[in-house]
């Protein structure tokens, strides 16, 4: 197994480039997706999420109602702290899962963690960044993702910079072009991750960190 992370702010083009690679054989374990499922109806994550923000968290057919949710982590840092301490280990736990079930095989796992910069790991053995600037990210949350503009910026505005994503980037994807342009860069991300090493077979994640 080789393990690297791919990352970009929102709208540059993650999912886009996490496709072509899987397109080429690679395994993707997606922060965003892994985040929708340990909350499914059901899940323990959902029941401490209810029980810490009330009903009001739950939507009338027993799912999330991540705007509501969104509505209070955002306006109050406690609460904000309180939602990553409930979802983050459930996030981390199944992520690592994903990964180990992988490990003995000579796949390219990529872990797509839109906040890798703000949450480094230290056992990937390389990082991908997804490179757009702030105009670009905008437009495009606006024309293909149904953002309004200032939803869009607010967003954007949470994350870390472009320059703070870049620092130590051993592979950078300029999606600031078509996606023509894309597929030559792919390609030869591609050629890169195959001359990584494979990990050895008693590769372990580090113990999980405790939540702050
Ligand atoms: P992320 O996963 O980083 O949030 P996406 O991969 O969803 O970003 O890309 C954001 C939007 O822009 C999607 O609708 C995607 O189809 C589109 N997109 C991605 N790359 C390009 C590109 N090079 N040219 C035009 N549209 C693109």
């Amino acid at each position: 197994m080789i393990l690297v992370g791919l990352t970009g702010g929102i709208g540059s083009g993650k999912s886009t480039v996490s496709a072509a690679l899987a397109a080429r054989g690679a395994v993707i374990v997606d922060a965003d997706q892994v985040v929708r499922d340990v909350q499914q109806p059901g899940s323990p994550v959902l029941a401490k999420l209810a029980e810490r923000f009330g009903d009001e968290v739950i939507a009338a057919d027993g799912s999330l109602d991540r705007a509501a949710l969104a509505g209070i982590a955002f306006a109050d840092p406690d609460a904000l702290k309180a939602l990553n301490a409930i979802v983050h280990p459930a996030v981390g736990a199944e992520m690592n899962r994903q990964v180990m079930a992988e490990l003995g095989t000579e796949k390219v796992v990529v872990m797509d963690i839109p906040l890798l910069t703000e949450n480094p790991r230290k056992e990937l053995q390389g990082k991908i960044v997804v490179d757009v600037p702030v105009e670009v990210q905008v437009q495009r949350l606006v024309q293909f993702r149904g953002f309004d503009e200032a939803d869009a910026r607010a967003r954007i505005e949470r994350q870390s910079t472009r320059e703070q994503r870049l620092e130590g980037a051993d592979f950078v994807i300029d999606n600031s072009g078509d996606l023509d342009a894309l597929e030559p860069q792919i390609d030869r991300l591609w050629e890169w991750l195959q001359t990584l090493p494979q990990l050895p077979a008693d590769f372990e994640f580090a113990a999980p960190t405790k939540p702050t």
